[in-house]
């Protein structure tokens, strides 16, 4: 990341005098300047230079020329079309038929050596942001190769196409762009959101992944540039969901940016204002929702990702009675950290209703665990979800969520309101409280100190430790600090990857409490039973058997999740599971309810193995 920030500061200084020419075409030079606009939103589309360029934009072509394509692929438009290329790949029957010869060199070269070819090239990369380059260059050039590459690498390659890489890659958005990947809605676009929804190439689109990019992982408002997040994900719903690519669409709601370094940045690719709030904000956001419904039906998923809290849960409320909707960041993240404290139960010993939990973050993340957890603890124990609640201590920015602290706490955290002295350091709340399970979704990096990991030992021989937060660079502690901190006892997961860790001669293996392992398998189970709406049971589910394919092979290395190399069998199980949960609480349409669920799932992943032209 630094060499890629060094280049852009490099790239601007070299461009010198000639960048300010560029700005200035870029922004109009008789523009005002964006900074004005913090002062008076209201004003904001005529001030804002960026609109005068806008404005302009067809100034600039002096003879109109139509661009037109034929609508059969062949020769060198069939190299160039991702869906069909195969590259080397076509055989000799299929360069006679469809004019290829001479377009490639001679030799033929099937899929499996491709394949040994992308990772040889890619593994010469010392960087993860240009290896990201190069998948995305193979995305554009070859789709099916690239989805067979990725997943028969995914434990090398997700870290690259997702978190922590694609968190670099939406903060060098502006830098990187080369090809527009996914839909892109903006504030300005009120009133007309059906009509772009109508450019997208795809009809038969099945999941929709939306952000704003105002809480783009734990890197804060990153405006459109948090598109990297639709697209990395949608890649997985294919990769491990076994969706279609043309099935998945990424979109990202454009209402401007309060990050001034990107507003000031002459590269920024979205619209230069402030945030777009109250019932501007709103009304776009309904119009999509609508929109979506209306073209794609009532069964298309949309999976709200990296809203920052004061909308997710709002909008997740709002349209969960009438669309079929969830949000990832509360209740993806919930399940698998449900699934890694259920699947850590054998090394512990006894229930989950048994331990406390403490959790050092009480946004999206942090409450949207706890509730899923109280629920399956109230399953659990036969208890009412109040008193599973009481299991459950939470920790935010001000310290621990407690009674004297009801007036100012927000409606999310009132649930999980202790009615106990207030503490504010995370260390005192760890002594007071004595959790035997220490769950990070702060965002703080380094708030799991030595003193916190060494004190979690005297509360439990085994305990639990989940730093949560993304990317690396946030996470609350290492995997090495953990390990050591607690002489290898603890029970580790976090949010982005760790390599495995030698403590006193013995290796542990950290897991990764990855969105991946949940997300991509639930959607497919959701279009298997052809749902309309989203019921908490079937995230449970979910969670019950993400952690129930995680083995005493994977617990003795000290995994909680399954290796990632399962993570396509797992999601068909999963599938399976939330499909059947629909079925139960009534909201599947595919009906009757067919009987080899599991099947159907299997069978409806697409595979990216080449076909073959006639
Ligand atoms: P959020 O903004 O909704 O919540 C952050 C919470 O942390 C808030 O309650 C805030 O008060 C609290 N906080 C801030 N500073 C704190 C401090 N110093 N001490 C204690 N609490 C503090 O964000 P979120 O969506 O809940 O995400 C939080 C983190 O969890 C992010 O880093 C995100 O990347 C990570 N996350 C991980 C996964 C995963 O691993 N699968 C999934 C989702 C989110």
């Amino acid at each position: 990341m630094q060499r890629v920030g060094n280049r852009a500061t490099q790239i601007l200084q070299d461009l010198g005098p000639r960048l300010e020419g560029a700005r200035n075409r870029l922004i109009g030079v008789h523009g005002t300047p964006c900074a004005s606009l913090a002062a008076s939103p209201s004003t904001q589309t005529e001030k804002c230079y960026h609109d005068e360029a806008w404005e302009k934009s067809d100034d600039n072509v002096e003879r109109p020329a139509t661009p037109w394509v034929r609508t059969v692929q062949s020769g060198i438009e069939l190299l160039r079309n991702p869906k069909y290329n195969k590259g080397m790949a076509f055989s000799k029957t299929e360069r006679d038929r469809h004019y290829l010869h001479g377009l490639l060199p001679p030799a033929y070269m099937n899929q499996d050596l491709q394949v040994l070819r992308v990772m040889s090239n890619l593994r010469e990369y010392t960087s993860d942001l240009m290896k990201y380059n190069h998948l995305m260059a193979l995305q554009e050039r070859n789709e099916r190769l690239f989805y067979r590459v990725l997943m028969e690498h995914i434990e090398e390659l997700l870290p690259i196409v997702y978190t922590p890489t694609v968190g670099l890659v939406c903060q060098q958005y502006g830098l990187l762009f080369r090809r527009p990947r996914g839909l892109f809605i903006s504030s300005r676009d009120r009133g007309r959101v059906m009509e772009l929804l109508k450019n997208w190439p795809e009809r038969r689109v099945r999941v929709i992944v939306v952000t704003d990019g105002e809480r783009i992982l734990g890197l804060g408002d990153l405006g459109v540039q948090g598109m990297g997040i639709p697209v990395g994900k949608l890649t997985l719903y294919t990769a491990i969901g076994g969706l279609h690519p043309s099935e998945c669409l990424p979109v990202t709601l454009d209402v401007g940016t309060n990050n001034k370094s990107l507003l000031e940045h002459p590269f920024y690719p979205g619209l230069r204002q402030p945030r777009v709030v109250g019932e501007e904000y709103d009304e776009l956001v309904d119009e999509f929702m609508e929109a979506c419904k209306a073209r794609y039906g009532s069964r298309v998923l949309v999976q709200f990702e990296d809203f920052a809290n004061h909308n997710a849960f709002r909008l997740l409320f709002q349209y969960r009675g009438t669309h079929l909707v969830f949000n990832d960041d509360i209740q993806g993240t919930a399940a698998v950290a449900l699934a890694g404290l259920i699947a850590a139960l054998p090394l512990t010993g006894g229930k989950l209703s048994d331990h406390t939990f403490l959790f050092n973050g009480a946004g999206e993340a942090g409450t949207g665990i706890a509730e899923m957890l109280a629920l399956y603890i109230s399953k659990e124990a036969n208890i009412s979800i109040p008193e599973a609640r009481r299991k459950i201590w939470m920790v935010d920015s001000k310290g621990l969520v407690v009674t004297s602290r009801m007036d100012s706490l927000q409606s999310h955290k009132i649930p999980f309101v202790q009615d106990y002295p207030a503490h504010s350091s995370l260390l005192d709340c760890v002594k007071a409280i004595r959790p035997t399970a220490l769950v990070g979704v702060s965002g703080k990096a380094g708030s799991f100190t030595k003193e916190i990991c060494e004190a979690m030992t005297e509360f439990s021989p085994r305990p639990i430790i989940f730093p949560l937060s993304n990317p690396t660079s946030n996470s609350e502690c290492t995997a090495e600090q953990a390990y050591t901190w607690t002489q290898g006892k603890c029970i580790f997961a976090s949010g982005s990857p760790f390599s495995p860790v030698e403590v006193n001669g013995q290796w542990h293996h950290p897991g990764q409490g990855n969105n991946a392992y949940i997300f991509p398998g639930f959607g497919l189970g959701c279009i298997v039973a052809g749902t309309t709406r989203i019921r908490d049971e079937m995230f449970l589910a979910a969670a019950e058997t993400l952690a129930s394919s995680v083995t005493d092979e994977d617990r003795l290395k000290g995994l909680v999740y399954p290796p990632l190399w399962k993570v396509r069998s797992v999601s068909a199980h999963i599938a399976k599971a939330v499909a059947s949960k629909a079925y139960e609480h009534g909201v599947a349409t595919n009906l009757p309810k067919p009987a080899n669920l599991l099947e159907i799932a299997e069978k409806r992943m697409w595979t990216p193995q080449y076909r073959r032209y006639r």
